[in-house]
């Protein structure tokens, strides 16, 4: 098909659900995609934080075809020697004693809230179900994860939704403290708000949510489904500043662009979840995981960690002058790593366009913020043509 039999196809088929960008896209390889007319983009956001690696790279094809021949899935009926091979790595990658396996990022947070409510329940009591988070958060779309997110838009036509969550302002740890209760569970924030926009907390509120946490008694559940696998240089966003979370749950770069989510506790809140408490058929099944398995051995080989927080660096430097230069339409950069946010003084849709245009993919959120994710393997040489073409654009607008 070409790209225009995709578009009518699509609008008789499926549902209305995406404003989709004017782009059918058909192949990918490395930092690049390419439309079926063979059109080449630079990739600078990696199907929203999840192709770390980059498309089709050529580990994971070969995992993918290796683990394919051998076991694809049998269920969570069955034990298996690729879930516990990845759950020791992605373990080995912090503080955190326990995971559980699922299929996508609500689902890990999902997850998290029924294993924060049931942990606090039968420890603390019948009434410690409540969960608090912050406004302008995004944690999903299923009942109890869009009840949790922070923005109404989400929430719209969808009630009524399920009791037991608040949302208190973004950054006033007063309005936390006086929130919470002895009806108070966890909070769940992200330390880096994605959809938001590319607002991370302050690192005094984190520090000062974190002790809040510790002296009440309530669990701290960090949601790294954006912010994890690497993503601002660190492989957790929380260990920029040494917090110790309850919980974690992680999503879009686990499995290098297969569905995968998890969520990830200590041995203590792991108790919230005895035997036949939670479960699904897919989650963690053995392709998944073999791939997971083998993203995780690849960013600590090459060390994309580091290579992202350098990258970042540079892209922050860069930014940065140029926001000096043109003030009037730059109103703050913030980058993290490789989880970058251009903030304009104005309705970014034609800044965005105009970049499609010369090649660039990448997205804008909250209406005015140039989001950019690209593959934690992006070269310094690809960063720099993306701000020379920004520039450009600018200068004309
Ligand atoms: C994407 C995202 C989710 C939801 O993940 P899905 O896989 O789309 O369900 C939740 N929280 C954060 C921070 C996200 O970025």
């Amino acid at each position: 098909m070409n790209s225009e039999d995709i578009k009518q196809g699509e609008a008789s088929a499926l549902c209305r659900t995406y404003a989709r960008y004017p782009l059918a896209v058909s192949r990918g390889e490395g930092t690049r995609l390419f439309t079926p007319e063979g059109r080449a983009y630079t990739d600078l956001l990696a199907g929203i934080a999840v192709c770390n690696l980059g498309h089709s790279h050529p580990e994971l094809v070969e995992v993918i075809c290796a683990q394919a021949k051998k076991l694809i899935h049998v269920s969570n009926l069955f034990y298996q020697e690729e879930q516990v091979s990845l759950a020791r790595r992605l373990l080995g990658t912090s503080h955190l004693e326990r995971v559980f396996f699922c299929n996508s990022g609500a689902e890990a947070n999902e997850g998290a809230i029924k294993l924060a409510r049931r942990y606090m329940r039968e420890g603390r009591g019948e009434e410690r179900y409540e969960i608090i988070t912050l406004s302008g958060s995004f944690h999903g779309r299923t009942l109890a994860t869009l009840t949790a997110t922070g923005q109404d838009k989400i929430k719209t036509g969808f009630g009524p939704l399920p009791e037991g969550f608040i949302t208190v302002p973004f950054g006033d740890l007063d309005a936390m403290k006086n929130a919470m209760s002895d009806r108070t569970a966890a909070v769940l924030v992200e330390m880096i708000q994605g959809e938001g926009g590319v607002k991370p907390l302050p690192d005094d509120y984190a520090r000062g949510l974190a002790a809040l946490c510790a002296e009440k008694g309530v669990l701290l559940m960090i949601d790294e489904i954006q912010t994890g696998v690497g993503r601002t240089g660190k492989f957790w966003a929380y260990q920029h500043l040494g917090l110790t979370p309850d919980i974690v749950t992680v999503a879009k770069g686990l499995a290098g662009g297969l569905p995968m989510g998890a969520v990830m506790c200590t041995e203590e809140v792991s108790k919230g979840f005895p035997p036949g408490s939670h479960g699904t058929t897919f989650g963690g099944n053995a392709l998944i995981s073999a791939v997971a398995d083998k993203v995780i051995e690849i960013i600590e080989r090459d060390d994309l960690c580091g290579h992202a927080a350098r990258l970042g660096d540079l892209l922050c430097e860069r930014l940065n002058a140029m926001k000096s230069r043109f003030p009037e339409k730059i109103a703050e950069v913030r980058v993290h790593g490789l989880m970058v946010g251009i903030e304009l003084t104005h309705p970014g849709a034609d800044v965005w366009k105009a970049l499609l245009e010369k090649g660039f993919i990448l997205n804008l959120t909250q209406d005015t913020v140039l989001r950019l994710l690209p593959p934690l393997v992006i070269s310094e040489e690809e960063l720099a043509a993306f701000c020379l073409a920004l520039e450009s654009i600018l200068a004309e607008s």
